[in-house]
């Protein structure tokens, strides 16, 4: 299928704003896939929430879901009221907002089958209390295509408005969630952002609405993509100059103030030292691991084929991560590490 995404105008930056939560307004909320991401997010998200409202979580790995609630209930001030739940359909029975944060496509479809699943078998399910319609919040990063798949399954289970499927995935990074400071990119309908809006917030600083159901995700793999190439070809620059006998650090701050300046440039340099902060000064430890990276750049690739549009460096950089994945000294660590993999001098 041919999927044309046009965004209405230039993405809207939502400001963070007072909250207006009506007083003893009893909303149920569900956090599911509560890995590096999610967990942090769920923590900010009952942090900030009134201790009325309830939280109940969820992940495969039972033990996530459980140390989770206990951290909710070890921590001072008020949130609100965790609870471990035993599937996905039993964390979202009754909630009305139901926030997912999975790896891949398939773990999101899985989870929304179950869910659904269990607003089919309980007519209670249908209609909330006070009859507000359910919001569902993908934080996951998949394709726009399957992330369609979901919203219309939503829809087809629960029509006439009372479900919604948005895609908010996010960037920022684990450092972001853990901080409140994740920038989600919203496909949504604008009907929707006031009440979208509010609940991103809590784990992070900053909205992009980008259009309808599904431009989060066109954007973000857009993105991701010019990022991946980025990277490759700042570690081929960078080992270039350093073999023509020119010192990284003086070669980075010509780069950095000259048309070739990008965020693997200036910010995740990938050669050691030349920015302290960034992974290749720590051994390329943390950082975003160059597996969510061949990912990223898979699914850049799956839709780009569907939209048609062609890619002709996207096979030599999957090759060269997956090359650079190859190798122990290069596995599990920052993507930036295909400097050392092309035998950059660190
Ligand atoms: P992760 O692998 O650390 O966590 C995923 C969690 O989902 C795991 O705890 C797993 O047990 C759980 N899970 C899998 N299938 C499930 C199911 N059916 N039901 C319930 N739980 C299930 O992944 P992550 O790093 O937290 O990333 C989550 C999403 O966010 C991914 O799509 C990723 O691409 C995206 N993302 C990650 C980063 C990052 O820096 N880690 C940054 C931006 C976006």
């Amino acid at each position: 299928m041919k999927v044309a995404v046009r965004l209405r105008r230039p993405a809207m930056q939502v400001q963070r704003r007072a909250f207006s939560v009506s007083p003893r307004r009893l909303n149920n909320y569900a956090f599911i896939g509560l890995g590096q991401m999610g967990y942090q997010m769920a923590r900010n998200l009952q942090a900030k929430l009134p201790p009325w409202n309830t939280i109940r979580v969820f992940d495969i790995n039972t033990a996530a879901s459980e140390k989770l609630v206990q951290d909710m209930k070890a921590q001072q001030a008020g949130g609100a009221a965790p609870e471990v739940a035993v599937s996905a359909g039993d964390a979202a029975k009754d909630a009305d907002t139901v926030i997912t944060c999975l790896p891949e496509p398939n773990h999101v479809k899985s989870a929304y089958e179950d869910i659904l699943s269990t607003y089919n078998a309980s007519p209670k399910g249908e209609a909330l209390p006070g009859s507000k319609s359910r919001l569902f919040i993908d934080c996951s990063t998949i394709d726009p295509t399957s992330s369609r798949e979901v919203a219309a399954a939503v829809s087809s289970a629960l029509p006439n408005g009372r479900g919604n499927f948005v895609d908010a995935p996010m960037s920022g990074g684990v450092v972001g969630a853990t901080a409140g400071t994740l920038t989600f990119m919203l496909g949504a309908p604008e009907c929707l952002l006031s009440r979208i809006e509010p609940i991103l917030l809590r784990m992070g600083k900053r909205v992009l609405h980008c259009g309808p159901q599904g431009a989060g995700l066109s954007a973000k793999l857009a993105n991701n993509y010019l990022l991946a190439i980025e990277n490759i070809a700042t570690a081929e620059a960078m080992n270039l100059g350093v073999k023509w006998g020119l010192d990284p650090k003086v070669l980075a701050s010509v780069i950095n103030v000259s048309t070739g300046k990008c965020w693997p440039s200036e910010v995740n340099n990938p050669v050691p030292g030349v920015v302290g902060t960034a992974p290749a000064s720590r051994d390329y430890q943390g950082g975003f691991g160059i597996s969510l990276m061949r990912k990223d750049l898979r699914l850049a690739m799956l839709a780009a084929k569907e939209a048609g549009a062609e890619l002709p460096l996207s096979e030599k950089a999957a090759e060269v991560y997956r090359n650079a994945e190859a190798e122990e000294r290069c596995k599990g660590r920052d993507f930036s590490v295909v400097y050392r993999w092309l035998g950059g001098k660190e």
